[in-house]
């Protein structure tokens, strides 16, 4: 567990100014990492930090003899188009040292001398493309919230919402690596088999009832081998840093394909994933407790269950999604917000998700990406998908405009945001995870 240090001091300014302002998602108390290059270049793809409106080219500043023998490590290493085979790979005290000078080179303290050095390294974020941050090997979804669950459920099992293994397992499935993508990518409808008429067989059509998912996802950083597990203390080291991500998801396709295997491939045509990852470190202010569980029911089996888990394993992390049709694009109309949750009412936290999967012996590598499953909220306003939010289109979401959705039609956009505030701390965010709909390609 990462203790708050002097890196997340709220008095902390920068001298690069947009670092500064209320809003940004980016002061100097976040630091998140990226894999960026210049748009319409032909440069390398490469490691980068954000910092207000700007990127940071880390190996850049290397040359520049940025860095010192205990962050030089890290920061010769970003001359690589992934954050795998760069900074997730490293230990915690490196990453920690590195992130201790980054803090003395942006901060407004450094010398005329460093920020001349720093600056010929900034580039602007609105010339920047962003790239995949690491090697996805594999990629798991969780199912951890409840409210999630029990609201899924009882669309389908009224008199039964929740299974009975829900609080005991944290339940999960091994989704796509290849198809997840990086924000901005846009999303072909898929095609599958759509079985809308029980009395006939199913159809090969276009997805009728396409959905998103708003999660939180993290990377591996620190791996295990074959054959060994994780224990729910050591869990935490072995957590590089968190992102957005978006589970797509085909309704149609999932209700007749689900049984008895559970999601295959109403999940496996994209994934869209924020392009900065967010350090365990930058989070340490915003550590909660674990989710309280109610009185009755069953505490979590001694390999998932700790102190510093029940007191500190949550994250207080407020999740917005947002929709912009073709329509309301057209009308200059601003995006709609559908729906506000927050990560500290998942079920389960990022500890027992990682120690659960690693606790069969299943290696986890480092660019793993391991996410959360559906943040949603116990209230009508806090569900995190419109399966939920539309009672499986049975109470159709009426925009401003006039328009209506149940699901997601052709031209719509997804804007997922995330941030994390509190009293006596910098607001930090985790930028945008967005996604457009193209038509099938049929
Ligand atoms: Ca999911």
């Amino acid at each position: 567990m990462i203790n708050v240090n002097e890196t997340h001091d709220p008095n902390l300014k920068s001298w690069i100014e947009s670092a500064n302002t209320s809003d940004t998602n980016f002061p100097i108390q976040n630091l998140p990492f990226c894999v960026f290059t210049r748009a319409c270049t032909y440069e390398n793809v490469r490691v980068g930090v954000a910092i207000g409106d700007f990127v940071l080219d880390i190996y850049s500043c290397y040359e520049c003899c940025l860095f010192d023998d205990e962050s030089f490590t890290i920061a010769v290493s970003a001359d690589n188009y992934c954050l795998d085979h760069s900074v997730m790979k490293k230990n915690k005290d490196l990453q920690r040292a590195f992130r201790r000078r980054l803090v003395e080179i942006l901060s407004e303290t450094a010398d005329e001398e460093t920020r001349k050095n720093v600056q010929r390294n900034l580039i602007p974020m609105s010339e920047v493309q962003f790239y995949m941050p690491a090697h996805i090997g594999d990629y798991t979804d969780f199912y951890c919230s409840i409210f999630h669950a029990t609201n899924v459920g009882s669309m389908f099992r009224p008199d039964n919402p929740l299974l009975p293994n829900y609080k005991y397992v944290p339940i999960g499935y091994h989704g796509r690596a290849s198809s997840v993508v990086i924000s901005g990518t846009e999303i072909v409808r898929p095609k599958g088999q759509n079985r809308s008429d029980d009395g006939k067989p199913p159809e090969y059509v276009p997805c009728k009832n396409l959905d998103y998912e708003m999660e939180v996802g993290f990377f591996v950083g620190k791996c295990n081998e074959l054959g060994e597990t994780v224990s729910i203390e050591d869990a935490e080291e072995h957590i590089f840093g968190l992102c957005l991500v978006n589970d797509w998801s085909a309704r149609d396709v999932q209700a007749w394909e689900y049984q008895p295997l559970g999601p295959f491939l109403a999940k496996s045509f994209a994934t869209s994933i924020s392009p900065f990852v967010v350090t365990m470190e930058a989070l340490a202010p915003f550590r909660v407790p674990a989710f309280e569980r109610e009185t009755g029911d069953p505490q979590p089996l001694d390999y998932l269950s700790s102190e510093q888990n029940e007191k500190n394993g949550g994250f207080d992390i407020n999740l917005e999604v947002y929709l912009q049709t073709q329509k309301m694009r057209d009308e200059n109309a601003e995006p709609f917000l559908l729906s506000r949750s927050n990560m500290k009412d998942l079920y389960w936290t990022v500890g027992q998700m990682l120690t659960h999967h690693a606790s069969n012996g299943c290696n986890l590598q480092t660019g793993d990406l391991i996410a959360t499953g559906t943040v949603s909220g116990e209230g009508k306003d806090e569900r995190g998908c419109l399966l939920e939010l539309t009672w499986r289109g049975k109470e159709p979401i009426q925009l401003p405009n006039g328009e209506e959705r149940r699901f997601l039609e052709d031209g719509d956009e997804v804007i997922m945001k995330g941030f994390c505030e509190r009293e006596g701390f910098r607001r930090i965010g985790f930028g945008e995870c967005r996604g457009a709909i193209l038509p099938s390609d049929s």
